[in-house]
């Protein structure tokens, strides 16, 4: 989902009697900005996912343990060497065997983004949706909505909601 996308989606669920609420949860866990911590870990045997757009999430402990890795680093640094390095056909033969695959690194994050979790909230988004969420609360704010007005002027007045 590309981010008109998700604007689109969060505004038809806003627009919905019974999806409403799922919206201002979300706005209140995650805006403004800075408020959600980024996934630090996951302990539950669900994987973790994007509430909105549903895409994986990774956390952040395991990018580190990735970055600690040997075999995994070993490899795609082999990877950069060959696929930056020119030289002899057998060389680039030898490349294109490594590289053949795609970046040992990016295989392992795969298709998974870095997401965040709400404030007093188990709901995630992934980064793409927080500005999205952002975006579409933004423009809801400006054009008048009372209903997220108040919200914030809430959120000002009660500083650690
Ligand atoms: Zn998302």
């Amino acid at each position: 989902m590309n981010q008109p996308e998700t604007i689109a989606l969060i505004k038809k669920l806003y627009e919905k009697e019974n999806s409403k609420k799922f919206i201002i949860h979300l706005i209140r866990a995650f805006l403004p900005l800075g408020k959600a911590k980024i996934l630090e870990k996951w302990h539950t045997d669900k994987k973790p996912k994007c509430c909105l757009c549903a895409s994986k999430i990774i956390p952040v402990d395991e990018l580190m343990k990735a970055m600690l890795d040997k075999e995994l680093l070993d490899a795609d640094l082999q990877y950069i060497i060959a696929k930056h390095k020119g030289g002899s056909k057998e060389k680039k033969d030898i490349a294109y065997e490594i590289i053949k695959d795609e970046r040992p690194m990016n295989k392992f994050i795969s298709d998974r983004k870095r997401g965040y979790i709400g404030d007093k909230s188990d709901k995630l988004l992934c980064t793409d949706c927080q500005l999205s969420l952002y975006s579409f609360t933004s423009s809801q704010i400006l054009s008048g909505d009372g209903t997220l007005n108040w919200v914030f002027q809430n959120k000002i007045i009660n500083k650690n909601e």
